[in-house]
């Protein structure tokens, strides 16, 4: 395939003893064509690298392997004279056969559709659903807040209550002790 002293896959891999690895060098550098041939094995490698999602080849294929030599149907094709009629309709059906059993490409499932008004309605519904649980919240807020302010008030007025029922026998006992002093006839000097 090249005129290199050793196989460039050999040296393009690393596999070379060192005097093997050296004399491809030495060629390399002077051929024009193994340098080519050593540029498209770097693409090929860098192809590869650059798609790491994929999943790596188990084998590189190289045109020197038995896979790209001439299909058995190929090769007796290529011995046309020799074959006669039948020889080619039986060639014809083995070339069929071979098409129809070959596995059918993998159907893969279009993407669904997006249904953009069943998203709104989603959104719109928890967005309401939020809203309603926020305005609970502060309704019970609110209901306690009052509930406090109730009980202070009711605080205040026990304790206003009682101020003025002191006051109001406070009074009584005052007013008492004066009607006692009128009735008596004391006037009020030693108040
Ligand atoms: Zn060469």
């Amino acid at each position: 395939m090249s005129c290199s002293p050793f196989d460039l896959k050999d040296y393009f891999f690393g596999v070379l003893e060192a005097d093997g690895q050296r004399a491809v060098e030495t060629h390399v550098a002077a051929c024009a064509a193994c340098r080519e041939e050593l540029q498209a094995l770097n693409l090929v490698r860098a192809n590869l690298l650059a798609a790491p999602d994929e999943e790596p080849p188990r084998r590189i294929a190289f045109v020197s392997d038995p896979v790209f030599e001439p299909r058995w149907w190929q090769r007796l094709w290529r011995s046309g004279p020799q074959l006669g009629f039948v020889s080619a309709g039986i060639l014809a059906a083995a070339i069929l056969v071979h098409a129809v059993t070959r596995p059918a490409p993998p159907v893969v499932p279009p993407p669904a559709p997006v249904d953009v008004a069943a998203i709104e309605h989603d959104v719109a519904q928890r967005v309401a659903k939020a809203v309603a649980e926020s305005e609970t919240r502060q309704a019970a807020r609110f209901e306690k807040a009052m509930a406090e302010r109730e009980r202070e008030l009711e605080f205040q007025r026990r304790a206003d209550l009682a101020t003025m029922q002191e006051s109001v026998s406070y009074l009584k006992k005052t007013m008492g002790v004066n009607i006692a002093r009128i009735n008596r006839g004391d006037f009020g000097a030693t108040q």
